[in-house]
């Protein structure tokens, strides 16, 4: 049956389909799966694609090409062979890219602390001083984002999120006219979690429009820049350049990291931004540190080599990740297509796949998942505030789940899915 169709349904035919969903899923709770699709992590294989870094960079390697001793104090902006290669990538310039520690989501935090403290280098006071401090969040987004900034009590406004992109009009008018708005959330490259790609004419737009507040910045994460599921790569605008040539040119922060390229607990991560931006990070972020883990960078370089490495390195990991995106769209399709009761993204890179249930049904869906062991996101987690307003959207992860166990997982969700529609429409009828 449709969606429709369960609309179209008498009562009686209601009943005997939801007694059909709930016979699946008794027989799927009896099997006591202990499965988890929650976050994003890459699994044990992916890891071991980058084992050899833990040989690196070896005993009695520890200078890099400019001959400074890595193992030592200092070199606040990281290895500058490490940020020509991710800026080649990245699409930065090389002196506009500085490279830190394990976590890109540290940088951000700080660069928002920072400006609470201080104010950024166009701002008339810091931003605590402000009555207000707003966000904008495109949505479905990236929970840790609205983390930070729901942690610091940044009124975070919602903007849809469209396969190229957040609707720019909207973004544009709602910038326009409020000097509150401090910053927005961008993932500009296969996003998380509905895989947008943003346009180059949503990126230009982004980059140019006029905003009330002069100290206002895109927080551009580029966390998935070189992970395509296909042999195509994304293309890297040059978002520094444009921004500078439209006037703007400390408006975007720029991230990275090879969070999901090497280890995704101890990789490198990166801060693109303009000479006043990094001039004034660096004189903030020096209070804290003393320079980054160089060691690491170092043995992240020896370990690419050049730009091709790490597209070769990226190849490995999709001949992993796309089956398993393939795997959970043909079951998405065989058991949900038919009925139409869900729509989901189909990512061309990225971590996940954004799936919409029937409105009002997502929590449920989880709950039932949950019920037969099957851990899915935390309904509402994309939306800022956790509050999807429609609950109607699911995160799903299938990068760190086995095959077998991804397959079974996703046939489960499917059966939680058709059983909550159903459900949902008897109590409609
Ligand atoms: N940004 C996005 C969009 C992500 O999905 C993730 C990881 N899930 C991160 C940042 C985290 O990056 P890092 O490990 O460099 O902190």
């Amino acid at each position: 049956p449709t969606q429709t169709q369960i609309g179209l349904m008498s009562h009686e035919e209601l009943r005997s389909e939801h007694e059909r969903q709930s016979e699946k899923y008794e027989q799927l709770k009896a099997e006591k799966l202990v499965l988890d699709l929650t976050r994003g992590k890459p699994s044990p294989e992916q890891l071991d694609l980058s084992e050899a870094l833990l040989a690196l960079p070896g005993e009695g390697d520890h200078r890099d090409g400019g001959g400074t001793d890595v193992r030592n104090y200092g070199g606040l902006a990281g290895l500058p062979e490490l940020r020509a290669i991710f800026g080649e990538l990245l699409n930065v310039p090389t002196a506009n890219l500085l490279a830190g520690n394990n976590a890109s989501l540290e940088i951000m935090h700080d660069l928002v602390v920072f400006s609470l403290l201080h104010g950024n280098v166009d701002s008339p006071r810091p931003w605590v001083q402000e009555p207000k401090v707003k966000f904008l969040c495109p949505a479905p987004g990236y929970d840790r984002h609205f983390a930070i900034t729901e942690s610091f009590g940044i009124e975070m406004i919602p903007v849809p999120i469209r396969p190229d992109g957040p609707d720019v009009a909207a973004v544009a008018r709602l910038v326009a006219d409020d000097p509150q708005i401090k910053g927005m959330w961008v993932v500009p490259t296969y996003s998380n979690p509905t895989g947008a790609v943003y346009s180059e004419e949503v990126v230009r737009a982004l980059v140019s429009m006029p905003t009330a507040a002069d100290d206002f910045r895109l927080f551009w994460d580029n966390a998935y820049a070189v992970h395509p599921l296909t042999e195509e790569f994304a293309p890297a605008y040059d978002v520094l350049g444009l921004a500078a040539a439209a006037g703007n040119p400390n408006r975007p922060f720029v991230f990275a990291s090879t969070s999901k390229v090497t280890f995704a607990g101890a990789g490198v991560s990166f801060f693109g931004s303009s000479d006043a931006n990094l001039a004034w990070y660096q004189k903030h972020v020096g209070k804290k540190s003393i320079g980054p883990d160089k060691v690491n960078q170092l043995r992240h370089l020896r370990f690419f080599g050049d730009v091709d490495g790490v597209r070769a390195h990226m190849a490995k990991h999709r001949e992993i990740l796309a089956p398993k995106f393939a795997a959970v769209l043909r079951i998405l399709e065989d058991r949900l297509g038919p009925t139409k009761v869900a729509s989901w993204t189909e990512p061309r890179g990225g971590y996940f796949i954004s799936l919409d249930v029937v409105p009002g049904t997502a929590k449920r869906v989880i709950a039932l998942a949950k019920d037969a062991g099957i851990a899915l996101t935390a309904a509402g987690s994309a939306f800022p505030y956790s509050t999807d307003p429609d609950d109607m959207n699911i995160r799903l992860a299938p990068s760190f789940p086995s095959m077998a166990d991804l397959e079974t997982a996703m046939d489960g969700v499917a059966t939680c899915v058709l059983l909550a529609a159903t459900e949902h429409a008897l109590d409609d009828a």
